[in-house]
């Protein structure tokens, strides 16, 4: 380990943007000479990329950042720092309540790590919170998965959801070009990644600040998430597409139709709903109603009967009443979702809802959350009946920590799958990782199955 080399250890909190934003900043530190460390009290440099959707992820950090600055009396030369959503939310206002951080950063300088670590380097105490263009990073990300890979292709959010933070804390759209997620997906394929995730806040949105014909569209023809679909469709090696998040706003019979067609597509859809009550959308600012909501639903079954639908959803939003929140039950079970990640109403600063009168009591909100998590977890068991018996095809990503005997992996419909490999059990992973077999189902609980290998 040369002199400069440094072990650093990362924490993450939050959504697959924040993960995949973490495997960014691994790679620039392992492209600096430094190394991972999973033990945090070894590391040199310790990073907590954090997450500020709700109050209790916002303050998870402070505990975290506790032990760190007991280490750092003993360590002067220790590196602090706090990534992510709190730190672009709070900025300056969190090096004054913890002195000791070296560096704040927001999440559009992911990619500059390196730069605002130089200066760090210099002496100076950093705060990089300033809106930035979010430029592409040469360094390779240092991945979680050597299957499974996530591909940004637009960062931010020009919505208004009343409630959400996302909008302040990580900035105005800017999609990448499809040429550099082309270029990323086809180093992947070449690294022997079989699935990749396309991700972004509104991935729907994809595309909107790009200029015209940006793979040859007609003028004045902007491209559009499906148009980057058919464009990385053929990509050799990757064998399955993922993407989230989507928004009922914009999700188009385009798009349905697309996923259909395109055999690497799979047959999973996560759209938040959030409410299942029109007034309390209109609150939301979410821009549609729940019988629209409902009809994308019908157009996805229509033309994949056996698709998976996942969605995020609200309780307790600022007025909410027995009434409306008795829509939100009655959508969820209309529907039948495969899984909804669920969450009470959390005031966030800045926030349009954060002010209003008629704020629900936290007793009410649990009491919600409780209910509609019954029916959740109800709802997913009986979703969970139709793999029984059937053939399905499972991509293995992992042993089974729990049975080393199985394999890990999951369906098209991105249920998580433990394959028993019977008497090919002893083969070493290095075969099975990556491979797509065929298995039976044999039992199914309501968010895993467990499957035998044919
Ligand atoms: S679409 Fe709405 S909820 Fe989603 S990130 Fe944007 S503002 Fe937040």
């Amino acid at each position: 380990m040369t002199a400069a080399a440094k072990k650093y250890h990362i924490v993450t909190f939050g959504c697959q943007m924040n993960k995949a934003d973490s495997e960014r900043m691994a790679g620039i530190l392992d492209h600096l000479g430094h190394q991972p460390t999973e033990d945090v009290e070894q590391a040199d440099i310790v990073l907590y990329n954090t997450c500020s959707i709700r109050d209790n992820a916002e303050q998870k950090v402070y505990s975290y950042l506790g032990r760190q600055l007991r280490r750092k009396q003993e360590r002067p030369d220790l590196t602090l720092i706090v990534a992510g959503c709190v730190a672009q939310q709070e900025g300056e206002a969190l090096l004054r309540r913890v002195p000791e951080l070296d560096l704040v950063m927001g999440p559009q300088h992911v990619n500059r790590l390196d730069d605002l670590l130089e200066q760090v380097a210099q002496g100076s105490q950093v705060l990089a919170v300033d809106t930035a263009y979010i430029e592409e990073d040469i360094t390779k990300p240092r991945r979680h998965s050597t299957v499974t890979a996530w591909v940004n292709v637009i960062y931010g959010c020009n919505e208004n959801c009343t409630y959400c933070i996302v909008p302040y804390v990580r900035g105005r759209e800017q999609s990448r070009s499809p040429q550099h997620i082309r270029q990323e997906i086809e180093h992947l394929a070449h690294q022997g990644y079989r699935e990749i995730t396309l991700l972004g806040q509104n991935i729907d949105a994809y595309g909107r600040d790009l200029p015209p014909g940006s793979i040859g569209q007609g003028i004045g023809g902007k491209i559009t998430f499906t148009d980057l679909l058919y464009f990385i469709h053929d990509v050799p090696g990757i064998e399955r597409i993922r993407f989230a998040t989507s928004h009922p706003r914009y999700f188009s019979p385009r798009l349905i139709q697309a996923c259909a067609e395109l055999p690497k597509v799979c047959e999973h859809f996560h759209i938040p709903f959030q409410s299942g009550d029109n007034d309390i959308l209109k609150a939301m600012a979410r821009g549609y109603t729940h019988q629209r909501y409902r009809r994308i639903i019908d157009q996805i079954r229509q033309l994949m009967p056996d698709a998976a639908l996942s969605a995020d959803a609200i309780v307790g939003f600022p007025g909410e009443t027995e009434a409306q929140f008795a829509q939100t039950l009655q959508l969820v079970d209309d529907i039948g979702f495969d899984i909804v990640n669920t969450a009470a109403y959390s005031p966030r600063p800045g926030t349009p809802a954060a002010q209003w009168e008629h704020q629900v009591s936290d007793a009410e909100k649990s009491d919600r959350l409780q209910r509609l998590n019954h029916l959740v977890n109800q709802n997913a068991m009986e979703r969970s009946q139709r793999y029984l018996g059937r053939r399905e095809e499972i991509l293995l990503e992992g042993r089974n920590p729990k049975q080393p005997a199985q394999m890990m992996g999951r369906t098209r419909t991105n249920r998580i799958t433990f394959v028993d490999l019977g008497a090919q059990g002893s083969q070493d992973d290095a075969h099975w990782m990556g491979e797509t077999v065929q298995t039976t189902i044999t039992e199914a609980r309501a968010f895993s199955l467990t499957g035998q290998l044919l």
